[in-house]
């Protein structure tokens, strides 16, 4: 699945978890994410929205809509809009605590940003899933919501960064720049609550765009007077990198697919979009790294000594 939702987006990284996963879609099962807190959505009013998987209150889409190819990330083919031969009748994956040994790693690492629950829990609320026209429709919805999801993620992370909270005498941009990422969130999270037929409609690719603007604007403005080496889009695929310093780079959309990346440093780094599938970031520190996502580290190798920003967990599977 890859690369079809990407090129709807202005062409550029914005997201992360896209590089990660092997198709268009990889899907979860990782009910046990929904126990985590997450992001939550700006909104202008009613409930937050919360943008992380809780695939207890979704009815198995990432594991339906995608099309998977076989490969290193999916031990079979799976064509899109088919349930997953793994997939019981109540939604749940049969082999969810083994999917890495049974060849299914990009599974582990995917995350729908809590677009499953949104379709199943209020664009389809108290509707069937299982039943066929419902299904058809929700199965459509899903990949949109999932793009208005990440969007939301990106902006609330955004809206963290400290640079944003600097006061007007000590950095003029950050309060207009933190209205208009609000805005901006705002608006989406007004997107997500849209009827399927008008949320099919949607021009996805301005948003991403508009968004895209504004989250590099972030970026620079926290990076301000820390901006390390541009390898923005770069191919740093096995690079070798142990040690380096990386601090305020802009890593944004860059493979660094088997890179070795013991010990860098890269803190304030811009990570958005990049592929770090397999790269090995024992002893690194990314405490303060930017657009960093949970998908990005559970594809990547560490340890007990890598340094996490405090919003999100060490993958289990990392070493000690
Ligand atoms: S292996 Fe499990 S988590 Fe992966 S698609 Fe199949 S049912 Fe879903």
């Amino acid at each position: 699945m890859k690369r079809a939702v990407e090129a709807e987006r202005a062409g550029e990284a914005v997201r992360a978890g896209e590089a990660v996963r092997a198709g268009e879609a990889v899907r979860t099962g990782e009910a046990g994410r929904a126990a985590e807190a997450g992001r939550a959505g700006e909104t202008a009013g009613g409930q937050p929205i919360q943008l992380r998987a809780d695939c207890a209150r979704c009815a198995g889409l990432c594991c339906i809509v995608p099309a998977f190819s076989r490969s290193a990330d999916f031990a079979i083919d799976k064509p899109a809009r088919q349930p997953c031969r793994h997939l019981g009748a109540d939604f749940r994956c049969g082999i969810h605590a083994d999917l890495r040994g049974r060849g299914f790693r990009g599974c582990a690492v995917y995350d729908c940003f809590g677009a499953g629950q949104q379709v199943c829990q209020v664009t389809f609320a108290g509707q069937d899933p299982a039943d066929p026209a419902t299904a058809s429709q929700l199965h459509a919805v899903f990949p949109v919501m999932r793009q208005l999801h990440e969007l939301l993620w990106y902006l609330a992370a955004a809206l963290e960064l400290p640079a944003l909270e600097l006061p007007a005498l000590e950095q003029p941009a950050a309060a207009p720049l933190a209205d208009e990422l609000r805005q901006a969130s705002q608006e989406i999270a007004g997107l997500t609550r849209l009827e399927a037929p008008a949320l099919l409609s949607l021009d996805l690719g301005q948003h991403w765009q508009r968004a895209n603007t504004l989250l590099r604007r972030a970026s620079e403005l926290a990076r301000a007077g820390v901006q390390g080496p541009d390898h923005a889009g770069a191919d740093l695929a096995g690079a070798r990198r142990r040690g380096a310093d990386l601090t305020g780079a802009s890593l944004r959309g860059t493979t660094l697919i088997g890179a070795d990346l013991r010990r860098a440093d890269l803190r304030m780094a811009d990570l958005t979009g990049a592929d770090l599938r397999d790269a090995d970031l024992a002893g690194a520190d990314l405490s303060q790294s930017l657009f960093v996502t949970q998908a990005q580290l559970d594809a990547a190798r560490g340890d007990a000594a890598t340094r996490l920003p405090p919003s999100l967990r060490r993958p289990a599977h990392w070493t000690q």
